[in-house]
């Protein structure tokens, strides 16, 4: 493969493989919002784009001492391929991680991924074919839909209000999408502290739910990054501490950890979970055993729930500092007011379209999501996300006003 490629435009014929390519990697286009987050990396931009989380609140000393005891005690283990399910001892930890939102399970129901993006890439590559229909709520996680996509599965946004999903619509998008004869295979929902809506679907409707897919025997992917990252109160209990034979639950070490060690993991029915083995192994052979022993000892040995207590104080002050400064700049704009996780999605009045307001933003020194990255169906010209999880509130007020600034300019254009 000749090294060029990387720097051209895929899905343009600059590219001298354009016309070898799979179908499948027709929908794996680098965004047009991407080359203008290359620009807001500078860090004169305040960025409230990304979703990275502060790992500067985890003290240093705490991950490196688990580290040392790995290589001390263990180090042949770390540096060894290891099961494809995932250390037994790891998964063990997790049901204490899962208990805490209500989930009972067993840990040889657990397979270790490398983080929860990959869970959703084996999921997708266990139920989709081309042509399926994937359910989930409008908006919804990029990232997950590039995936479904990569599959050639059709996404059908649901759509949302201030309590999640809503259960009629969802009746409804069944009923209509099965008298076109569509297949649907999977219900992708993020229920506690959405990406990016910020919004958490109530207790009631979980259960609503829950027997729509039941009803319609359609299995629900439940996926769960933030749900312990709460400000004020817990989330409801996850979907799958309800049910347990329709629902793949993904969590992640992520946003409760940190990111950089690559570990997440699905949580099965029986007989998915064996599947979900055999094509963890095809794809990677195994989880880091490093990641994984690291963050065992850490989960052995460090107060782990403090430390996630530690991240809720941090993200609930910026929380705070982006609505207020909304209130005080943006008094015209509607927006969630999440009681955890990373985002606030904005509503804009008409004319103003993220989409197209985002170049002049990022020449003002401040970037966003424009909704329109979040639906599949050029849905979200009217919203934004914004993330409050890595700029400090200082940054956060400043990239508020200086929003408000440039939406000045464009009204007045
Ligand atoms: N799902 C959602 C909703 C997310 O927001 C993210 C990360 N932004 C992921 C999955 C993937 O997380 P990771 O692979 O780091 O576990």
């Amino acid at each position: 493969m000749p090294p060029v490629t990387e720097q051209l435009p895929t899905g343009t014929n600059l590219d001298p493989w354009f016309d070898h390519y799979a179908e499948r990697a027709a929908g794996l286009r680098a965004s047009e919002v991407r080359a203008l987050f290359a620009v807001a990396s500078r860090p004169e931009v305040v960025s409230l784009a990304g979703g990275m989380p502060f790992v500067s609140a985890l003290p240093e000393d705490l991950v490196q001492g688990s580290i040392d005891e790995v290589m001390r005690t263990e180090g042949p283990v770390a540096l060894q391929y290891g099961s494809g399910q995932g250390f037994p001892r790891l998964r063990e930890q997790i049901l204490d991680v899962m208990a805490l939102e209500g989930i009972r399970a067993n840990a040889d129901d657990i397979v270790v991924t490398t983080g929860s993006q990959h869970a959703l890439e084996l999921v997708s590559k266990l139920f989709l074919d081309p042509g399926d229909v994937v359910l989930a709520e409008g908006p919804s996680y990029v990232t997950a839909m590039v995936i479904f996509r990569s599959y050639q599965a059709d996404v059908d946004h649901v759509p949302m209000d201030e309590h999640g999903l809503i259960p009629e619509a969802l009746r409804e998008h069944i009923a209509a999408l099965r008298s076109q004869g569509r297949t649907i295979k999977l219900l992708y929902t993020i229920p506690s502290f959405h990406n990016p809506a910020g919004v958490t679907l109530s207790w009631e409707r979980r259960l609503e739910i829950l027997q729509i897919a039941r009803e319609n025997d359609i299995l629900v992917l439940e996926d769960n990054p933030y749900g312990l990252l709460y400000f004020d109160r817990p989330a409801p209990d996850a979907l799958r501490s309800v049910e347990e034979e329709g629902v793949i639950y993904l969590g992640t070490f992520s946003k409760t950890l940190a990111p950089g060690f690559r570990v997440g993991w699905a949580l099965a029915p029986h007989a998915i979970r064996e599947k979900l083995v055999l094509a963890n192994e095809a794809a990677i052979l195994c989880p880091s055993s490093f990641s994984q022993l690291v963050i065992s000892k850490y989960l052995e040995t460090a107060d782990w729930k403090g430390q996630i207590n530690t991240f809720r104080g941090v993200y609930h002050e910026r929380k705070n500092a982006m609505i207020s400064a909304l209130e005080e700049h943006l008094p015209e704009f509607s927006w969630t007011n999440p009681h955890g996780g990373f985002y606030v999605w904005v509503t804009m009045p008409e004319p103003l379209d993220s989409k197209a307001m985002l170049p002049r933003a990022v020449k003002e020194l401040v970037a966003f999501t424009p909704g329109t990255a979040f639906y599949g169906d050029g849905g979200g010209r009217q919203n934004l996300r914004l993330s409050f999880c890595y700029p400090t509130s200082d940054q956060i007020r400043l990239g508020v006003r200086r929003l408000a600034n440039v939406v000045r300019g464009e009204l007045d254009l």
